[in-house]
């Protein structure tokens, strides 16, 4: 399976070379369950954010605890343990109504996906790699919390995306069980201007908390905007008039913004507001052109204010900071890309 065209799970050319076999060992799944076994595991932020602008929480690596196994078409598959029991228990249900599914790919390490980047590289260049590849660091899978499902139908893999793609109902039926288990659909169709990948129905993201989980999937919304949501009584958005932009618009550009500031440790935002129409200029798109080497189409600025906390170490601690930039770019393919601040 390719997950996002390798972009969000990295490095799968998608065929599947199973035989019927082993197919129908599918159901009884953990063919060899090895755990890792070192002691002092810190717990993990199961909420945590890891997309295109957020990179995987420092330690992380050495804070997770995984589960590893064998699938129906021979791959060892990782995963990370609370993640993999709630699987476990979902595939059951699913199974009692007649739906198999089994993991393509879950966690992806560092390590993984820098071997990933260094064959892309060496076989494409540096460009075409930049292009296709997750960098490392910014692929949710690399959490051990992303898993991307493959059906199994009357006993044969269902693994390439437009294969799958064929069947929405059978995805309607898991999907509605995602929440009860903690997991959340995490590629929305309609978001991909939010999440920056586009709607993929196998890759499933386990956050826990099932009241979360529940919100998220009754609302339709992604996991950057229920982040959102919760730190939005924080902060005040003024997005004033635009020409260029509808108020929708400015405001899934601010969740790029708000999802950013939300690493800036120590540091609480008190105003974020759109710059104005006058901002966008053709020089500053041609700028942001030159920064990124993408063919932007638009550009818009947004300024904030925030304050520090004591223990503030980015910025002067217990201060006020005011007129702090944001430059956003629209590229067509991948949406609204936040591409430099504080300048
Ligand atoms: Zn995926």
């Amino acid at each position: 399976m390719i997950c996002a065209s390798l972009t969000a799970c990295g490095g799968k050319k998608g065929t599947s070379e199973s035989s019927s076999a082993e197919t129908t060992e599918a159901s009884t799944l953990s063919v060899s369950t090895e755990a890792t076994t070192e002691a002092q595991k810190k717990e993990i932020d199961y909420m945590a954010l890891v997309n295109k602008l957020h990179a995987l929480p420092d330690g992380w690596e050495d804070s997770i605890e995984t589960v590893k196994f064998t699938n129906s078409v021979g791959d060892e598959v990782e995963v990370e343990r609370k993640a993999m029991v709630e699987y476990l228990r979902l595939k059951e249900e699913l199974e009692a109504e007649g739906i198999y599914v089994d993991l393509d790919s879950a966690r992806r390490s560092l390590a993984e996906q820098q071997r990933i980047m260094d064959d892309f590289i060496r076989d494409y260049g540096a460009d075409y790699a930049a292009k296709t590849v997750a960098p490392v660091g910014y692929s949710e899978h690399h959490t051990g919390l992303a898993l991307d499902l493959y059906l199994i139908i009357d006993g044969e893999d269902i693994v390439l995306n437009e294969e799958m793609m064929k069947h929405p109902d059978i995805w309607e039926k898991i999907h509605e069980k995602l929440a009860a288990h903690g997991f959340i659909l995490r590629y929305l169709d309609g978001k991909e201007h939010i999440t920056g990948y586009a709607y993929e129905p196998w890759h499933i993201r386990y956050i826990a908390d099932t009241d979360a989980a529940d919100e998220i999937m009754t609302k339709g919304i992604t996991l950057e905007e229920y982040l959102d949501d919760s730190i939005r009584d924080k902060a005040e958005v003024e997005f004033g008039s635009s020409e260029l932009f509808s108020e929708d618009e400015l405001n899934d550009i601010a969740i790029q913004v708000k999802c950013k500031f939300a690493s800036f440790e120590g540091c609480t935002l008190t105003t974020l507001r759109y710059a104005g129409d006058a901002s966008s200029t053709d020089e500053a798109l041609v700028k942001m052109r030159e920064k990124d080497g993408k063919e932007y189409t638009q550009v818009a600025e947004f300024l904030s204010n925030f304050y520090t906390s004591d223990d503030c170490t980015d910025f002067e601690p217990d201060s006020t900071i005011e007129d702090y930039q944001w430059w956003l770019a629209l590229d067509e393919e991948d949406g609204w890309q936040l591409v430099t601040y504080g300048e």
